[in-house]
């Protein structure tokens, strides 16, 4: 299996056995609570007997999930090194060394048999039995503790999750915006970076990135900066790098001039429609400029991640939503009309169509089974019209915007809300549906 698994004996300071590791709890940015409890962990290694005498049950393992990138194996290693600096102290005192079993992707091999096989009765894989009898076998618990990581904590053989076992489960979210200054600050401590660097504003721009994505946007903002030969990294380095990492490499492919205003109108509609709305007003950048991997342009909207993943959008802030995926179409047909169509907005417009199904699906007493497809079709008409009716009341707004985006090929956040201040009108609409 792709699994690796990094012992560190005792005997030897527990460590990872990666000869580039020299990982501390300072390295590690913006998670809060979550790094004071694995920083605890630590003490079960030095403290163990303590622990045990008051009764403390010291977990088997401890299962780290989240989404690639978050920080899940740096977190594992400032465990190791940490409990290696700590028992330095106690070394002569002690025996036992503190040891630390580190388990990456635990999926690899401890996925559930039945996902594998397909069917139950068969053999379990011999790496995960050998691991389960290892879970189970370590003496004097709290000196070895086994540390995994997945981003499938679901697809896990029940077999392991069993308590006694990796029975202490952490999800490592990806950080919020303080978080993303607080990492940004971290992997900057050693680069050059200038004295009135804004990381709240680079924060704000990097919306949804793992801590991962944020040390490649320093490390290609200090690219950035040789390339210039200049000799410290501007906000506008990070600026650059944070959309390069987000939305790939300039590729700068020929476009008419016909081209660039249709992609141009159909990113200006989103934006216009979007800014409308409570949850989607924050937009950041227009731009319409090709880059690798996508099509057409971009608008960047600074939705509340963290409402967004608590399941806190309102049923309103939903029909927003694919009313801001229906804009381009509503564009396309306002200012090409229905006979010169182009496909420009397939892609939201099959958004929006997902969106409108699965918020029907939401309303079971309104009885799943009979009229979803046509309740969705009444959503899609209303909020298509109520992007219409945006666009309408904001021809001047868009037009402007189009112009200056074929100009320039994108708009700050800047540039961007001074159009709407200058042309736009915007007036809170009332609901709907
Ligand atoms: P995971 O194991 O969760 O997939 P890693 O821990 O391997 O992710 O993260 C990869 C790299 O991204 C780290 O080595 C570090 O440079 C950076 N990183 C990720 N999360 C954080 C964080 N919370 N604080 C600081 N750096 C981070």
């Amino acid at each position: 299996s792709g699994a690796r698994v990094r012992r560190a004996h005792h005997k030897r300071p527990p460590q990872f056995l990666d000869r580039d590791v020299d990982v501390t709890f300072s390295d590690v940015a913006g998670l809060g609570k979550i790094r004071l409890e694995l920083e605890e962990i630590v003490k079960f290694f030095t403290h163990g007997e303590m622990y045990r005498r008051r009764g403390v049950k010291i977990p088997g393992g401890i299962l780290l999930c989240g989404p690639p990138g978050v920080g899940k194996t740096l977190l594992a290693k400032a465990v190791a090194v940490g409990a290696s600096r700590v028992r330095a102290l106690y070394q002569e005192a002690k025996e036992m060394a503190p040891s630390v079993v580190f388990i990456d992707e635990l999926d690899a091999v401890g996925r559930e048999r039945g996902l594998i096989k397909g069917s139950g009765g068969q053999e379990r894989d011999a790496t995960l039995n050998q691991l389960l009898v290892c879970l189970d076998g370590f003496e004097g618990r709290g000196e070895v503790i086994t540390i995994a990581s997945t981003n499938r904590p679901d697809i896990l053989d029940p077999a392991l999750v069993r308590p006694g076992r990796f029975d202490r489960k952490i999800y490592i979210p990806k950080p919020g915006l303080i978080g993303r200054e607080e990492i940004l600050k971290v992997h900057a401590r050693k680069k050059p970076m200038a004295e009135d660097v804004d990381y709240v504003a680079v924060a704000s721009v990097t919306n949804g990135m793992a801590g991962a994505d944020l040390a490649n946007i320093i490390e290609v903002a200090a690219i950035n900066m040789m390339r210039d030969g200049r000799t410290e990294i501007s906000t506008d380095d990070l600026f650059q790098a944070a959309q390069i990492e987000e939305s790939g490499l300039l590729d700068l492919k020929y476009r008419s001039l016909e081209m660039w205003k249709r992609v141009a109108f159909n990113e200006a509609a989103m934006a216009v429609v979007a800014v409308n709305f409570p949850d989607f007003r924050n937009i950041e950048f227009v731009n319409i400029a090709p880059r690798a991997g996508r099509n057409l342009g971009y608008v960047r909207v600074n939705i509340d991640y963290v409402k967004y993943s608590e399941g806190m959008l309102s049923r309103q802030s939903v029909l927003d939503h694919i009313t801001v995926q229906l804009a381009p179409r509503a564009a396309d047909e306002i200012w090409n009309g229905e006979d010169q169509l182009s496909t420009i907005w397939a892609e939201t417009a099959h958004n929006a169509r997902l969106a409108a199904r699965v918020f029907c699906s939401w309303w079971p007493f309104r009885e799943a089974l009979w009229g979803i497809d046509e309740e969705a079709l009444r959503i899609l008409h209303t909020c298509y019209d109520r992007a219409k009716e945006i666009l309408l009341k904001n021809r001047e707004l868009m037009e402007a915007m189009v112009k200056e985006l074929v100009e320039k090929k994108s708009l700050t956040k800047l540039e961007f809300f001074r159009l709407v201040e200058l042309h736009g009108s915007l007036e809170p609409m009332p609901p709907s549906i």
